[in-house]
């Protein structure tokens, strides 16, 4: 179709207002979708019995064309009431983890497995990681990670099943849903212990080389 014949057939779509039919289609069929709105689809999710104590869903947060995707494992009480994940003083501590290495915040994206605050802060069951992970597996397929961080022994655990300690996970990278998968310490757990900043630093340089490749 020419160029001038293009933009006769648009006009007419607009005298007949199917233009704006065109657009709901588009928006419905889009092959990317924009995760902000996807988001907004399940903040009211019942799935799981997380939903009962529930004060905001925590989805994720960062660039949806992000290389490099940490997934935590659950919101705590400050993620609960912002709806953003990684927002207390260990969101802070990450946020400075991943500037040690030359890596903005706004360049990565941050996810939980699951994304409502358990009870108590206590360890998502295996339940409730099962009723969330097609939402974590939405976003993988739509962000298309290179390198993923998994933050702690209970993310690990929960994606790898391996059965191991967190020494054990971050001996070795791995592979999640074909992507190349490293593992370091929830930076709460390196609040409790600063001792073990030094082994995460270890695992955030090999990530960095990967990452300065990509
Ligand atoms: S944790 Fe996940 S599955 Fe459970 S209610 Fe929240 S969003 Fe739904």
């Amino acid at each position: 179709m020419s160029a001038k014949s293009l933009d006769q057939h648009f006009e007419l779509l607009h005298l007949s207002g199917l233009d704006e039919i065109f657009l709901d289609a588009e928006s419905e069929f889009d092959p990317v979708p924009d995760l902000e709105k996807v988001k907004l689809k399940y903040a009211n999710c019942r799935k799981c019995s997380l939903a009962e104590n529930r004060i905001k869903f925590v989805y994720g947060e960062g660039s949806q064309s992000a290389k490099l995707m940490l997934i935590g494992e659950a919101p705590g009480a400050e993620e609960n009431i912002s709806g953003k994940p990684f927002v207390g003083k260990a969101g802070q501590l990450l946020t400075k983890m991943l500037k040690a290495i030359n890596i903005e915040r706004d360049e990565v994206y941050i996810t939980n497995v699951v994304k409502c605050r358990p009870p108590n802060n206590r360890n998502p069951l295996p339940a409730e990681i099962d009723a969330c992970s097609e939402y974590l597996d939405e976003q993988l397929a739509v962000i298309q990670p290179e390198l993923i961080l998994l933050l702690g022994r209970v993310a690990s655990e929960a994606l790898l099943k391996q059965n191991k300690t967190l020494a054990e996970y971050r001996k070795q990278t791995h592979i999640f849903k074909s992507v190349k998968t490293y593992v370091t310490y929830h930076p709460s757990a390196l609040l409790r212990n600063p001792g073990w900043k030094k082994f995460a630093w270890i695992d955030l340089q090999k990530l960095r080389d990967d990452f300065n490749q990509l």
